[in-house]
C-alpha cells in the first residue's frame, strides 16, 4: 500500500506537473481550450498572500478562482483567467511547521491564514483531540 502524502496539495498534485514551465503551458492549454485566455499575464508584482484551504495551498486570483500555489516555485497560475501570481508564503521553517499541524486533520480542516500562528493552530487540534501520529521511524 503506498504511504499517503503527508503533505499539503501544490500545483503538482493539483495539476500533475513536475516544473513551472508545465503548469505554465498547461494553463495556456486550459485557457486556449475554452477561449478565455490564450497567454499567462504576469501579475507577479501585485502582493497576494498564500493560505491553505482544505489541504490545498491556494491564493485569491481577481477573477474569483483560487488558483493552486507552490512555495517551492513561488507561483501561482490561474487556469481561469490567466494570470500568474507570485503569493507570499511563510518562511520554509514555518511553512513545514504548519504543515506538520494540519496533515494531522481530516483534509477539509486542514485550513491556514496568514493571521494564525502555528501555535495557533496547534490548540486548535488540542481541542478538536487530534493526537499526533507516532513517528514509525521512532518506533
Ligand atoms: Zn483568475
Amino acid at each position: 500500500m503506498p504511504k499517503p502524502t503527508h503533505k499539503i496539495s501544490t500545483p503538482q498534485q493539483a495539476h500533475l506537473v513536475t516544473n513551472p514551465s508545465q503548469y505554465r503551458s498547461q494553463a495556456v492549454a486550459a485557457g486556449r481550450a475554452v477561449g478565455t485566455f490564450s497567454e499567462v499575464t504576469d501579475m507577479t508584482a501585485v502582493p497576494r498572500s498564500a493560505f491553505i484551504n482544505s489541504g490545498r495551498w491556494i491564493c485569491v486570483c481577481d477573477c474569483g478562482n483560487a488558483p493552486s500555489a507552490d512555495s517551492a516555485w513561488g507561483m501561482a497560475l490561474c487556469f481561469e483567467c490567466g494570470k500568474e501570481w507570485a503569493p507570499t508564503f511563510p518562511l520554509p521553517t514555518t511553512l513545514d511547521a504548519i504543515e506538520a499541524v494540519l496533515v494531522q486533520r481530516p483534509i477539509q480542516n486542514r485550513n491556514w491564514l496568514p493571521e494564525q500562528t502555528v501555535e495557533d493552530l496547534q490548540a486548535e487540534n488540542d481541542a478538536a483531540g487530534i493526537v499526533p501520529p507516532v513517528d514509525e521511524d521512532d518506533a
